[in-house]
């Protein structure tokens, strides 16, 4: 394979792939890494993305790859993209600590991100199939079914309150003592909605699909799925390493074109914003492409 190319592509998923088809519709000669590991995974079924509602995650990816590859000057690599050097128009990329590097004008992040999952027995095999982080991609094949909220304070109720509209049988779950707000534990009961402060030792299921919530008291209680707000952290710590700067959040700073605060470096999808949704990423990558585009059009003149 060639070495050089106008842009390098960090991450092949949703917003990889999607900024390597805008890239490869605008004939830029583009090299997309990928170590194969989306966040999504582990979730059996993919939803709210038109087209595709209820598509496994790794098939949407399948079908999206052939779509992008359909373009002769894009192509994909399957590795992990362990250094990068280098500065606006000259980067430099190694991928898998080999000693072939591989070089181009533009960068772009599609990294995602790593849920740090809770030290929870169970949790880890039910992520992403009846233990979910939103309710546009989930909640509707858990409507009207006993629900949880693994959360605690304010924020806690204020989500309890959201997902009543999926299911009137609620219990918020703070795992050890309850920080909310008097007024808001009282909105929270008032809306029937059970606080549960015992401390959670483990989710009890099969493959993956939840039947109780197990209390360190050795309790427990029926339950059909929980929704929980993770801890992550980046996937890639490059961007970090070569300077392009991190909001409060953890999420990459980007401005409304994706561009990073390091010149020629970009950056899209769960990497950069909470809206985590496919058809978010998707549209980031997109974006992203045109606008590196642009700027090497701009570069050239
Ligand atoms: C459990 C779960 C279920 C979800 N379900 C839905 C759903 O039903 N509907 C929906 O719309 N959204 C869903 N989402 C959200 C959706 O999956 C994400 O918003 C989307 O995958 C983000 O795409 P991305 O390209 O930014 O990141 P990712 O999909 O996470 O992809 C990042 C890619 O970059 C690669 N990578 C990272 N670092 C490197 C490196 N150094 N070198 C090479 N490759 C690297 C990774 O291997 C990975 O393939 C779900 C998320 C989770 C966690």
């Amino acid at each position: 394979m060639e070495n050089t190319f106008d842009v390098i592509i960090i991450g092949g998923s949703s917003a990889g792939l999607s900024a390597g088809m805008s890239l490869g519709r605008a004939m830029k000669n583009v090299l997309i890494i990928d170590s194969g590991n989306p966040c999504n995974k582990p979730t059996p079924h993919s939803h709210n993305f038109l087209t595709h509602d209820g598509w496994k995650p790794a098939e949407i990816m399948e079908v999206a790859l052939n779509e992008v590859l359909a373009y002769p000057t894009v192509k994909f690599m399957t590795g992990w993209v362990s250094h990068v050097v280098g500065s606006n128009n000259h980067f430099e990329v190694t991928v898998d600590e080999q000693s072939q590097t591989y070089h181009a004008k533009k960068l772009l992040f599609a990294t995602g991100i790593k849920d740090i999952m809770p030290n929870i027995d169970g949790f880890t095999k039910c992520w992403g199939k009846s233990v979910i982080h939103c309710p546009y991609c989930h909640g509707y094949e858990y409507r009207n079914q006993a629900t949880g909220i693994l959360m605690n304070g304010d924020v806690g109720a204020d989500f309890s309150e959201f997902i009543r509209n999926w299911s009137k049988d609620i219990t918020l779950f703070t795992n050890g003592p309850a920080t909310l707000s008097a007024e808001k534990r009282q909105a929270t009961l008032n809306r029937k909605i059970r606080i549960v402060e015992h401390p959670i030792k483990a989710l009890k299921h099969e493959n993956g699909y939840l039947k109780a919530i197990v209390f360190a008291d050795g309790t427990t209680q029926k339950l059909d799925a929980l929704y929980a707000r993770l801890r992550f952290e980046q996937h890639s710590q490059l961007p970090a390493l070569l300077g392009c700067e991190l909001n409060e959040q953890g999420y990459l700073k980007v401005d409304e074109v994706k561009r990073t605060t390091v010149a020629g470096i970009y950056a899209a999808g769960d990497n950069s914003t909470p809206m985590r949704a496919v058809a978010a990423a998707v549209a980031a990558g997109g974006m992203a492409g045109a606008m590196i585009n642009h700027e090497i059009i701009n570069e050239a003149d």
